[in-house]
């Protein structure tokens, strides 16, 4: 039960807290037109507040002025209504709301606002175009819907913040205004007035400064931290978004992984969403990769992938046998007993090229042996050979990709996701959750280099001599499918962290130039440190079921990163560019 409001002119309790223990006594509540209706001479009011809702009922006589008023009112306009709490006769009690049993029986009656006609109905669940929602955010917000989601955030994050503070973590600040913090995308870059011709970049995380902060002694540092990247943006994306930032001195994986389950254990305890206690399994990267074609795995239906390359090799089928023969593999999976069209089978292939592959082959299993447009370039013992490896069974229908391994798992894993998806797979209200640990440090980049997997402060394992062969200690949270958070063990000393910027590419000179301020650190006796990120926003919609993170922040971002309420991004005043000494080459577009 929420505390009772401070009495003053407008109100002296919450609508929605009243209940039948109050009957016969006086009350004074505020708030907005939910509903009117007029029924034979009686007007009802639903009058809403953030606590729920409470009815009001006007008589024409027994409410003196109050009557003519209400029937002046519309939804949305703002009001303060005083009276006396009455239960309501039997037949009238409402069992859908918390105050059902009682209306205010109003005495007087004052209108604070007036409302146009909003362009959409706030006291219904209706479906309103996403863009006029976010036009009209401040309307949209107060829709239950939106009410409720932005509650659930708060209690997220206080559970979060509880949690933390009961384990000594300190909540300390960072910098918006700073230095480029590679996370792997673009940055946000801000003018320099002061110093023309030079910008800030606005962090894509505070991962610099929450390495610097176990340097210098705070040992456990949190901060519910904004974070901004400049990427195209995707369902579960936005430019700007919010992370739970930890990190601990004088620690190892256990450690982080333990804190972070504990947080973790204690929002989805409060919120009500079913996993198993922790600790929460970990499997590495390659066995997700191998068996799922997804370093974020959706374990709760089957369709697992196969290496079938060996049952397959030396077949006379070149398509296969010339990715074989340069290093590839073929992965498979037995999709089941599927009745799937040609065309059907065909628009897989879409699934399979969006994510890299170039296409999928197929065969259903009939008497041991395939059912396929490419049966006839393996021999019998090939294909009896896959079909025991699948697992498959008459009718089974079996599925292939062939190419680079990564590609070909990642491909697959899409596809697989895809079937789970067509065929509802996914048991309605099953869970799952897990650690994927043991990234590769490395990957290859563009240009013939390396690229850090995590980011190039995580720690790696391994010898330097081979860093396409070298682990990274770094660990994702996954649950459902979704990558709700990720970190690392960090390294601790100069020597390590100029080699990897060396693989990386970055020369000494422009290391120094951008890190130098971290490499000097770490001369200044840096303790053995890591921590992790978890994503807020999806940590909201997993738990509040909701499809996408636009609808757990108060006021988010479109998908082509605009916000239809402010308006912005917008051009600015040439005088502005001007004192910043900047030029705008490309015109804006124009709308
Ligand atoms: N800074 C990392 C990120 O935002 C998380 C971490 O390593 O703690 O993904």
């Amino acid at each position: 039960m929420r505390q009772e409001p401070r009495a003053n002119i407008y109100r002296d309790a919450w609508a929605g807290e009243l209940r039948a223990d109050r009957c016969g006594t006086e009350v004074r509540v505020a708030g907005w037109v939910h509903r009117r209706r007029d029924h034979g001479g009686l007007i009802f009011i639903d009058l809403r507040d953030r606590s729920g809702i409470v009815q009001l009922v006007i008589h024409p006589q027994a409410s003196g002025d109050a009557f003519a008023l209400a029937e002046d009112l519309r939804p949305e306009h703002v009001v303060s209504a005083e009276g006396e709490i009455v239960k309501r006769a039997e037949q009238n009690v409402n069992p859908n709301l918390a105050t059902g049993d009682i209306e205010i029986h109003v005495r007087s009656l004052q209108r604070l606002a007036t409302s146009e006609t909003p362009p959409f109905p706030i006291d219904e669940d209706v479906d309103v175009d996403e863009n006029i929602r976010l036009k009209h955010r401040m309307l949209d917000l107060r829709r239950q819907r939106m009410q409720e989601a932005l509650l659930l955030r708060d209690t997220v994050i206080r559970t979060m913040r509880q949690t933390l503070a009961e384990r000594d973590f300190v909540d300390v600040e960072t910098p918006i205004l700073t230095r480029s913090t590679p996370e792997g995308a673009r940055d946000f870059l801000v003018p320099s007035r002061l110093q023309p011709g030079s910008w800030y970049a606005l962090p894509q995380s505070p991962q610099l400064f929450k390495q610097l902060l176990m340097m210098s002694g705070y040992e456990r540092y949190y901060q519910i931290a904004r974070c901004f990247r400049d990427e195209d943006l995707r369902a579960d994306r936005q430019p700007e978004f919010t992370q739970l930032d930890l990190e601990m001195g004088f620690v190892e994986e256990d450690d982080v992984l333990e804190v972070t389950e504990a947080v973790m254990h204690a929002v989805f305890q409060t919120t009500g969403f079913p996993l198993p206690p922790p600790p929460w399994p970990r499997m590495s990267y390659h066995e997700a990769m191998l068996r799922f074609g997804s370093d974020r795995p959706d374990r709760r239906f089957g369709l697992e992938l196969s290496d079938v390359s060996d049952e397959l090799r030396g077949s006379e089928f070149r398509v296969f046998e010339s990715v074989l023969g340069g290093g590839g593999a073929v992965r498979a999976l037995n999709a089941g007993a599927r009745e799937m069209s040609r065309s059907e089978l065909d628009g897989l292939n879409d699934v399979v090229r969006r994510h890299g592959g170039k296409a999928v082959a197929y065969a259903f299993v009939e008497n041991g042996a395939w059912r396929s447009p490419i049966a006839k370039f393996f021999s019998a013992e090939q294909q009896a050979a896959v079909i025991d490896a699948l697992g498959g069974s008459d009718g089974d229908l079996l599925l292939f990709v062939a190419d680079e391994p990564r590609t070909a798992a990642e491909a697959l894993g899409a596809l697989r996701l895809e079937l789970g998806r067509r065929f509802g797979l996914i048991p309605e209200g099953t869970h799952d959750v897990l650690w994927v640990v043991d990234f590769p440090m490395f990957e290859p980049a563009e240009g013939g280099h390396w690229g850090a997997v995590h980011h190039p402060f995580t720690a790696p394992k391994g010898s330097f001599e081979d860093p396409g062969a070298m682990l990274s200690r770094g660990y994702d949270l996954v649950v459902d499918g979704w990558e709700l958070g990720g970190g690392s063990i960090r390294i601790n000393t100069p020597e390590v962290q100029r080699e990897v910027f060396k693989v990386i590419g970055l020369g000494e000179e422009e290391a120094d130039r951008r890190f130098g301020f971290l490499l000097d650190a770490l001369k200044y006796g840096a303790p053995p440190h890591g921590g992790i990120a978890m994503g807020i926003d999806r940590v909201v919609a997993l738990v509040g079921a909701r499809e996408s993170i636009r609808e757990v922040i108060a006021f988010p971002k479109t998908a082509s990163g605009g916000d239809p309420m402010t308006g912005a991004p917008a051009p600015v005043d040439d005088d502005q560019l001007r004192e910043l000494g900047v030029r705008v080459v490309a015109p804006p577009a124009s709308g």
